[in-house]
């Protein structure tokens, strides 16, 4: 469904969210105190306006309450960061996300009634470190502390293997819940599916099962 997104601060990480968000089908408002950024993101976004989003009342001019979701993506200025979404709670708007420097800054942040806080360096360098360390992990979602779905791609040594040779649920604990060909996707595979070189494995788990399994197997 379509909806209506706010983005606050245009600059690396706020410009490629809206871009995204435009790509998906969506509308997107771009503020930024920069006329030079809003300049440059003018002919791809629904809208743009040059204005400081720690002022109110151009927030409400902008009628920026009946917005489905605002994003502040301002992150130097995190006197400014703050500001803004409180002012963007405050006005009721519905789904406020902030982009956050520091732990600290994320603190503040959720304090002031954020519903989401994301943390895009820290999330980026610790997922870099982790693809770095098992160069066959793709991917991968933390479901809760200790449970993870990654995707492994399969190591041409595993060519032809099926499920039942690799058997990760008997040896491991951790399941092997879609297989993802270049022919499709196998959801649920059974016992007797092969794996090919350049597959990717999607398996489900504990962390530690999740490690095991890549570094004896795949790895
Ligand atoms: P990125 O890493 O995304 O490039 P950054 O973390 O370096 O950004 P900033 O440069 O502080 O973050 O902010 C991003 C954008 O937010 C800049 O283009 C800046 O002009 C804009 N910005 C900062 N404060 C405000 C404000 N009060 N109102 C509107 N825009 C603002």
């Amino acid at each position: 469904m379509k909806s209506q997104y706010a983005v606050i601060g245009l600059g690396r990480f706020g410009s490629s969210l809206s871009k995204e968000l435009i790509k998906l089908g969506h509308e997107v408002l771009g503020i930024d105190r920069d006329e030079e950024k809003v300049d440059e993101m003018s002919a791809v976004l629904t809208h743009t306006v040059v204005a400081d989003s720690t002022d109110e009342e151009v927030l409400k001019s902008l009628g920026i309450r009946n917005f489905d979701c605002a994003v502040v993506a301002i992150g130097d200025d995190i006197q400014a960061s703050i500001l803004t979404a409180i002012l963007l709670k405050d006005l009721g708007v519905k789904q406020v996300v902030a982009k956050a420097l520091s732990e600290l800054h994320g603190k503040v942040l959720t304090k002031i009634g954020a519903d989401r806080v994301i943390f895009p360096e820290r999330d980026m360098g610790i997922r870099v470190a982790h693809q770095l360390n098992s160069p066959n992990l793709l991917d991968y979602i933390e479901l809760s502390k200790d449970y993870t779905i990654a995707e492994l791609s399969v190591p041409r040594r595993l060519c032809g293997k099926s499920i039942k040779d690799l058997d990760p649920r008997a040896k491991y604990g951790c399941s092997v819940v879609a297989i993802n060909k270049q022919s499709g996707v196998i959801i649920a595979p059974m016992a007797t599916d092969v794996v090919n070189e350049k597959d990717v494995m999607v398996i489900i788990g504990t962390n530690d099962q999740i490690e095991q399994f890549e570094s004896e197997v795949i790895g």
